[in-house]
């Protein structure tokens, strides 16, 4: 630890964003990187406790006291590198992850924690434009051939530890960029879309090989993956949306949010999209059914595309803004919180149920709804939920976007193709080493783990990858123990695996 007194000398300093005023008339990045002496001093803060919590509440298990002193130190070549050692795309989490860590910082006890994200980023970010990110040369290739199919977080970073120990490696995708979620979910308000690029471009001559625009399954016969590959890895992602299945579901103007996000994205980098098809929020009133994430990005779209009034509305009730006895530290709390998307406007209501949607000449008008309260069970868990009697109202609405989660991976194609056993929630099954229930076909990701972050599509990605390498070659010397997982996802180790 460089300044032991670093933590008592300054306050954290938050993430710094674009003026509202400014950032929502256009669908650029939101944040502004920090200037480099600012992150230094941040990185002083970090107290390099005995018992590093940061690093149980990272799934990758960054080293992060360890890069904090060498950003402090100004050694941002060493931060760099322990960073590289954990994590394959730190200029996304840097970006977008909800920051597990700081959630389980030691100083967050009677503090503000240590701003662990914004320092990735600022590591990352010095690290390319420093010319520190480069094509690796392999030197040694095993003749073994890897197909992973789905290029989201998951998949790029299995590929990519795979590709490092020397195997051939094609990620199959069926949307024409790679990316996934990172690149038709997340709008390029809160992840530009050249980042993702830039690491493809890098892993492309290292070797990694992309086929898109190719659904494998229907595009790419199955018989043909299993004799073309000696492993494969499925990370095609958890893409089922859960419907609101209610009288007036079928009126016309009500979307599903990836529906709407991905049209959104591709429109923001270009394509033309017909008429016809078009998902617009201009000039409409709209209503977002669904409080989480991916509710709060499709109210940041619509602000820019221009709507004339934006509601958000939850069934459950307003998360308590300091942590409860519910959720102790070092957990990962589920809060109150305001993004970025909030900022820039729109109303939000807790716990009110759609009842039904009402149309007018096949168009959806209006919404009616019911406020709900909900039983306290002893152990202060919300239980059983209950319609309020006469708190029946209607929202006026003319776009509504259904937010309320995903299900499962789609079955139909690939899955049902190979003949994969799921689990009870419909997710690919695995046993504890990644492995499903055909030979050589593993899984990883939100296909194996349901709808999930970011950051965990990574660790299991590399996860995965070190399964896959052991299994075709006996051994691997690829990473698998980090600080974080072997806590966190102890469950790893105990059935059937033998390390
Ligand atoms: C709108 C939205 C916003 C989010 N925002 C955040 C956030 O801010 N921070 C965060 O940490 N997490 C966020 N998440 C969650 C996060 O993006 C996902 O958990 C993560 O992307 C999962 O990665 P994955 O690689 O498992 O799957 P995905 O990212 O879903 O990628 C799977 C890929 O597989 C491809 N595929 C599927 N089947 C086939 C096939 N048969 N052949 C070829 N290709 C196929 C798909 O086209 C897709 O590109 C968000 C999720 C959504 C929906
Ligand atoms: S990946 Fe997420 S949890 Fe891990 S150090 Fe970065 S911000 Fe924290």
């Amino acid at each position: 630890m460089g300044d032991p007194r670093g933590f008592l000398k300054l306050a954290r300093q938050n993430s710094l964003y674009r003026e509202v005023c400014e950032r929502a008339q256009d669908f650029k990045e939101v944040s502004k990187l920090r200037p480099e002496k600012q992150s230094r001093e941040q990185a002083s803060r970090c107290m390099d406790c005995g018992t590093p919590f940061c690093h149980w509440g990272c799934p990758i298990g960054n080293y992060i006291p360890e890069w904090n002193d060498h950003l402090f130190r100004g050694n941002w070549k060493g931060a760099f590198a322990l960073l590289d050692a954990t994590n394959n795309l730190p200029e996304i989490t840097g970006r977008v992850c909800p920051s597990l860590c700081e959630y389980a910082c030691v100083l967050g006890l009677n503090d503000d924690p240590v701003s662990i994200r914004e320092n990735e980023l600022a590591v990352i970010e010095f690290g390319f434009k420093n010319g520190l990110i480069k094509p690796k040369q392999i030197k040694h290739r095993t003749g073994k051939k890897i197909a992973v199919i789905g290029s989201g977080p998951a998949g790029l970073s299995c590929a990519a530890q795979l590709n490092r120990a020397g195997h051939s490696v094609i990620i199959f995708e069926r949307d024409k960029l790679p990316g996934g979620i990172l690149r038709y979910g997340i709008p390029d308000f809160k992840l530009e879309k050249q980042i993702i690029d830039r690491r493809i471009e890098i892993w492309k001559k290292e070797g990694i090989v992309f086929k898109t625009n190719t659904d494998v399954g229907i595009d790419y016969p199955v018989k043909k993956l299993l004799d073309d590959f000696d492993a494969v890895c499925l990370a095609g992602g958890c893409r089922k949306p859960r419907d609101l299945k209610i009288e007036g579901r079928d009126l016309k103007g009500i979307y599903f949010a990836m529906d709407y996000l991905t049209q959104s994205n591709r429109r923001v980098v270009g394509e033309k999209i017909p008429k016809s098809e078009l998902i617009d929020a201009k000039g409409k009133k709209v209503v977002v059914i669904g409080g989480g994430d991916t509710g709060a990005d499709c109210v940041g779209t619509a602000h820019r595309q221009g709507a004339s009034c934006l509601v958000q509305i939850e069934v459950l009730p307003q998360p308590e803004e300091c942590r409860t006895k519910n959720y102790p530290w070092p957990q990962y709390p589920l809060l109150f919180k305001t993004t970025t998307s909030h900022e820039e406007g729109g109303e939000r209501q807790w716990s009110v149920m759609t009842k039904r949607f009402i149309g007018e000449d096949g168009l959806v008008k209006k919404l009616s709804c019911v406020r709900i309260e909900f039983e306290q069970a002893e152990d202060n868990v919300c239980s059983a939920m209950k319609e309020i009697s006469g708190s029946e109202f209607e929202i006026e609405a003319d776009m509504v976007i259904l937010a309320v989660g995903f299900l499962h991976p789609e079955h139909s194609g690939l899955l049902s193709g190979l003949n994969v056993e799921f689990d009870k929630r419909g997710n690919v099954k695995t046993a504890a080493n990644y492995a499903t229930s055909v030979e050589k076909i593993f899984s990883a990701g939100d296909m194996r783990r349901g709808q999930s972050l970011v950051v965990w599509a990574i660790a299991e990605g590399r996860h995965c990858s070190y399964f896959i390498d052991k299994y075709l070659m006996g051994e691997s010397n690829l990473p698998i123990i980090t600080p974080g997982i072997t806590r966190q996802a102890g469950a790893l180790f105990c059935e059937g695996v033998e390390e």
